[in-house]
């Protein structure tokens, strides 16, 4: 239960003043629930804790790398640990080795590993040596994905970009954009067709594994693989962005559930623990085009981050089968108590799974693209976030993200979200457009 949150709109009046819009990733900041961001102080397994005072149930997970929960025993032993033995050293180390033989053996089709700092820089990259591999300049990209904050991949883009309601960005120019084909997500057709207007000029198709960043939307059935086979037929490669799923919904992420192989991946969240690394692999013949064997320049001051690479590492390793059960059963739990009491409610909704993740779209029908998103009655989610988040649980900040459970999520947690859901719900149903 809510015990004021002075200290946090203190912090976020002071944060105004130093940080733009006093955040460091703009959904932070509640701009489409309104009400003050609270500022975390803590994290312990399910739960977080804000400046004053405040416990929260977390279903954010910092936006999917903490599986585990919070500041789990084994993630921070093993970066303290690294911590202790030096921060940064700007040559080859063994964990980075070892990070990338973790990934290689549970991604059958990523056969070399670069390690990055975010999965920003992942995608840009991959994107880069998708363009020097087939000496192609365009990429197909689908309305509603995010990719990062890539210029060439803000088009249309999902997560923040929708939550603000940008079609993409100032500062993007025309020439940054224009190789750039936006389609619907779950259209094969429209990717057909893109290939026979754009001859030999299509580099790769980029396509999160399944969507999670308008909402948690499967690709249909079909729909990867038919990717997978126009973009080969057309001579252009797939990248596969697991950035979100990876690690995540199974052991090998979205292809461990799917098993249609892309020529390149990107990875993040997940594979570092909750700190600053994420990854792009795949291919070795397109891998090897990459500096210092190829042409293809990639570099990184801290990539490969000794600590980062240690908390990656600990987790994937703490990351076994009984952890993806508990993820799988904690997402189903909390998605049956958001149907069960919407529907008490009497608010229609449809609870959409993409493996583990979650959403709830309010509205009679089911969410296959970004228009489908947007056409859902998100007006009713600011009033189902905020009488949650009084009653004490996190949820995302936006009608357009995902719900992400943890494998520390147990009967109290849940207990919690039970007592805050009729009202939430009752909050929904109470809205007005
Ligand atoms: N790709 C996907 C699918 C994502 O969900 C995200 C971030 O949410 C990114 C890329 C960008 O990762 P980062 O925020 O680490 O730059």
């Amino acid at each position: 239960m809510s015990t004021g949150t002075e200290q946090s709109k203190a912090w976020f009046e002071r944060a105004k003043a130093a940080v733009p819009g006093g955040v460091n990733s703009p959904v932070r900041a509640f701009n489409s629930v309104g009400g003050t961001p609270r500022f975390m102080v803590r994290g312990e397994g399910p739960h977080l804790w804000d400046a004053d005072g405040n416990r929260y149930v977390d279903l954010v997970s910092s936006w999917g790398p903490m599986i585990l929960g919070h500041a789990h025993p084994r993630v921070v032993e093993a970066a303290r640990e690294a911590a202790s033995s030096g921060l940064s050293f700007g040559t080859p180390t063994i964990g980075e080795v070892e990070l990338a033989e973790e990934i290689i053996g549970r991604v059958e089709p990523v056969e070399q590993v670069r390690l990055v700092n975010s999965g920003t820089e992942a995608t840009m990259s991959a994107i880069r040596l998708a363009r020097g591999f087939t000496g192609r300049s365009k990429i197909v990209k689908f309305a509603g994905c995010y990719h990062g904050h890539v210029d060439a991949l803000l088009a249309q883009a999902g997560s923040g970009v929708a939550t603000l309601g940008l079609p993409t960005s100032p500062g993007v120019t025309g020439a940054q954009a224009a190789d750039t084909i936006v389609l619907p997500y779950n259209d094969l057709d429209a990717v057909r067709q893109s290939f026979v207007d754009n001859p030999d000029a299509i580099a790769a198709v980029i396509t999160e594994a399944a969507a999670g960043n308008m909402g948690a939307i499967a690709p249909d059935e079909g729909f990867n693989a038919g990717l997978r086979d126009l973009a080969h037929e057309h001579g252009a490669l797939l990248v596969m962005d697991e950035v979100m799923t990876g690690f995540r919904v199974s052991a090998a992420g979205w292809f461990g559930l799917e098993g249609v192989a892309g020529d390149l991946y990107t990875f993040g969240k997940v594979m570092s623990g909750g700190l600053p690394a994420a990854a792009f692999g795949g291919r070795a013949d397109v891998m090897a085009k990459l500096a210092p064997g190829g042409p293809v320049y990639q570099a990184g001051t801290l990539s490969g981050n000794p600590v980062a690479v240690a908390a990656g590492l600990a987790t994937l390793r703490t990351a076994d089968h009984a952890v993806y059960a508990a993820l799988d059963a904690n997402a189903k739990r909390l998605g049956d108590l958001f149907r069960r009491e919407l529907s008490a409610a009497g608010v229609a909704n449809n609870v959409q799974y993409a493996g583990n993740l979650v959403s709830v779209f309010f509205g009679e029908q089911p969410v296959r693209d970004y228009a489908g998103a947007q056409a859902s009655e998100t007006w009713r989610y600011p009033a189902f976030f905020h009488a949650l988040l009084d009653a004490g649980v996190y949820g995302p900040p936006s009608a357009y993200e995902a719900w992400f459970v943890n494998a520390a999520m147990d009967d109290d947690a849940f207990s919690v979200i039970e007592a805050a859901l009729p009202a939430a719900a009752r909050a929904a149903a109470e809205a007005v457009k």
